[in-house]
C-alpha cells in the first residue's frame, strides 16, 4: 500500500464573480522514504494540492469536487477536524514556501519549535526544551539562539527554523513547498543537502513542490508534471527525463540552457498559464501546444499508461513512449506556429522585454 496516493483530485474556489478551477485532475502516488518531485509553472496548482493534502484551505472559499487523498490507506477528505489535527505536524507535515511569513514575528523561536512538540508529544519541561534545542543544533543552528526572534536571523536561518519545525516530530511524510525558492544559491545546496540527511535518516517521504528541473534531477525518485491543475505527465525520475512524452515537459526541458549548445536567447514555451476560471475547452493546454488538432481542442484527454508506469495525458503520447515527438524542438515550433495571441504576456515573452 502506498503511504500516500491522490485519485483524480479537484478543487474549486468561490468567488464572487465565478468558481475558480484551481486543480482539474491531480493524481500520483508516493511509497515510505520516496521523494516526488510535482513540478509546474507559477499558477499550476502546486501549493493548491498540498494544502488540499492537510486540508488548508480555507474553508469559506475552497471545495473539494472530488477525487481522494488517501493516507496510510484512509481518505484524509472524510475525516473529522480533530483526527486531522493528530496527523498535522506529526505523520504529515509541511515546509512553507515563505519563511519570513511562516514563522511568527512575536514569538521567540526556541517557542515556536516547543509549540510543534507540545501538540503532538506529553513531555515535560525538561524534555521538551532538550528535544527542542536539539533539532536546533540538527539544522545547525546554536541552541542558545533559540531564544532570539525571527527578525535576528537571516533568510537561510530562517528556512533552517522552518525546516526545524517541520522536522521535530518525525513525520512520515514530508511536504516541501519551494522550501529554497528564497534562498540564494550556495545557500540552497546546503539546504537540500540537510533536507536529505535528515530524510534518510528517519526514512520520511517527501513531496517536493518546485520550478527547478536540476533540483528535480539531483532529489527525486518520481515525477509529476503539473499544469493547469492537472497531472498532465507521470512517473520515475528516469521516464521523464530520458522518455518526456507530453509537449509541455518538452517544452520545459527545452527552455532550459544548454551546456552544449551556443544560443542567444532562452526558449520559452510561448503564451501563458491558462486562467483557471475561465479553462479552454478539450486539452488545457491546446492554446500553447504546437502539435495541437481539432480532436484536442474539443475532447479531453485522460491520464494513459504509455509504458513503464509512465502516464501521460495527450491524445497523441500512446504511440510509443516519447517517440511521437522525436526531434522537434517544441518552444521553436511554438514560435513558428501560428497561434492566436490571447494575453499581452505572449508579446513581453516574445520581444524579451
Ligand atoms: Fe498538445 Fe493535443 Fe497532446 Fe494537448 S492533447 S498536449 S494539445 S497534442
Amino acid at each position: 500500500m502506498a503511504l500516500l496516493e491522490i485519485n483524480d483530485l479537484r478543487v474549486s474556489f468561490r468567488t464572487s464573480t465565478s468558481d475558480v478551477h484551481a486543480l482539474n485532475g491531480v493524481t500520483f502516488s508516493l511509497n515510505e522514504g520516496e521523494t516526488l518531485g510535482l513540478v509546474g509553472e507559477t499558477g499550476a496548482g502546486k501549493t493548491t494540492t498540498a494544502m488540499s493534502i492537510l486540508k488548508l484551505l480555507s474553508q469559506r472559499t475552497a471545495q473539494y469536487d472530488g477525487g481522494e487523498i488517501l493516507f496510510q490507506g484512509k481518505n484524509l477528505m472524510d475525516m473529522k477536524e480533530k483526527d486531522l489535527q493528530k496527523i498535522r505536524g506529526k505523520k504529515i507535515s509541511m515546509i512553507f514556501q515563505d519563511p519570513m511569513t511562516a514563522l511568527n514575528p512575536t514569538m521567540p523561536i526556541i517557542d515556536q519549535i516547543e509549540e510543534c512538540i507540545t501538540a503532538h508529544k506529553g513531555l515535560n519541561r525538561t524534555d521538551l526544551r532538550k528535544q527542542a534545542n536539539d533539532i536546533l543544533e540538527t539544522v545547525g543552528i546554536p541552541a542558545e539562539r533559540g531564544k532570539e526572534f525571527p527578525h535576528q536571523f537571516s533568510g537561510g536561518m530562517k528556512q533552517r527554523v522552518v525546516i526545524a519545525m517541520a522536522l521535530v516530530c518525525s513525520p512520515e511524510l514530508l511536504l516541501a513547498d519551494e522550501p529554497t525558492t528564497a534562498l540564494d544559491v550556495t545557500i540552497q545546496a546546503q539546504i537540500l543537502d540537510m533536507i536529505q540527511d535528515l530524510k534518510k535518516k528517519n526514512n520520511t517521504a517527501m513531496l517536493l513542490i518546485t520550478h527547478d528541473l536540476g533540483i528535480v534531477a539531483e532529489n527525486c525518485d518520481k515525477v509529476a508534471i503539473i499544469y493547469a491543475g492537472e497531472v498532465v505527465e507521470y512517473g520515475s525520475l528516469e521516464e521523464i527525463f530520458d522518455h518526456t512524452a507530453h509537449p509541455y515537459t518538452k517544452g520545459l526541458f527545452n527552455s532550459l540552457p544548454s551546456l552544449e549548445e551556443k544560443t542567444d536567447r532562452l526558449k520559452p514555451i510561448r503564451g501563458l498559464m491558462p486562467d483557471p476560471a475561465n479553462l479552454p475547452s478539450g486539452c488545457k493546454f491546446h492554446p500553447r501546444c504546437p502539435y495541437a488538432d481539432e480532436k484536442c481542442t474539443q475532447e479531453i484527454p485522460d491520464l494513459q499508461d504509455v509504458g513503464n508506469s509512465h502516464l501521460c495525458r495527450c491524445h497523441h503520447s500512446n504511440k510509443g513512449v516519447g517517440l511521437y515527438f522525436p526531434d522537434e524542438r517544441i518552444n521553436e515550433k511554438a514560435y513558428q506556429h501560428d497561434l492566436p495571441v490571447s494575453n499581452p504576456g505572449n508579446d513581453i515573452l516574445e520581444k524579451g522585454i
